[in-house]
């Protein structure tokens, strides 16, 4: 696994920090990009009006994944700094290794996210999507 070495290293989680502070620089970065394409969108006068409100909405949705994504980053570095990273939110146990590595951010232990899941549609993003440092960032 890509983040084990780091995490064995050393108890204060400072090589997942650096990965969690890396990421979350990438995802600020992706937001100003795309504010900056939004404010050339608005000078085109050519660019169709369907097309302009679908990419607008696009880059909403993706803007909004994103500062989620950059809120629980900053949460699991608050937790970090207080020594509580890894406990799960909700209950208060260990959230367990082998989750946070796929899932550095994550807030509660699985039986706690099954749980939320279950009674409603509870950050089912942050919650399905899986940790992916090598993501295409111009896919769509
Ligand atoms: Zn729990």
């Amino acid at each position: 696994m890509y983040f084990r070495k780091e995490l064995d290293m050393d108890s204060n989680f400072a090589g997942l920090k650096k990965i969690l502070m890396k990421r979350r620089a990438k995802l600020l970065a992706a937001l100003k990009t795309r504010k900056s394409e939004r404010t050339d969108l608005r000078h085109g006068d050519d660019i169709d009006q369907a097309e302009s409100a679908y990419e607008q909405e696009m880059s909403y949705i993706f803007r909004g994944r994103e500062s989620d994504e950059i809120k629980a980053i900053n949460a699991a570095l608050a937790k970090i700094n207080k020594g509580t990273y890894g406990i799960c939110d909700n209950c208060g146990e260990m959230i367990g290794m082998k989750r946070l590595e796929a899932m550095p951010f994550v807030k509660y232990c699985v039986d706690c996210q099954e749980e939320f899941e279950k009674k409603r549609e509870f950050e089912t993003v942050m919650a399905t999507s899986s940790w992916d440092e090598d993501e295409g960032e111009n896919e769509f």
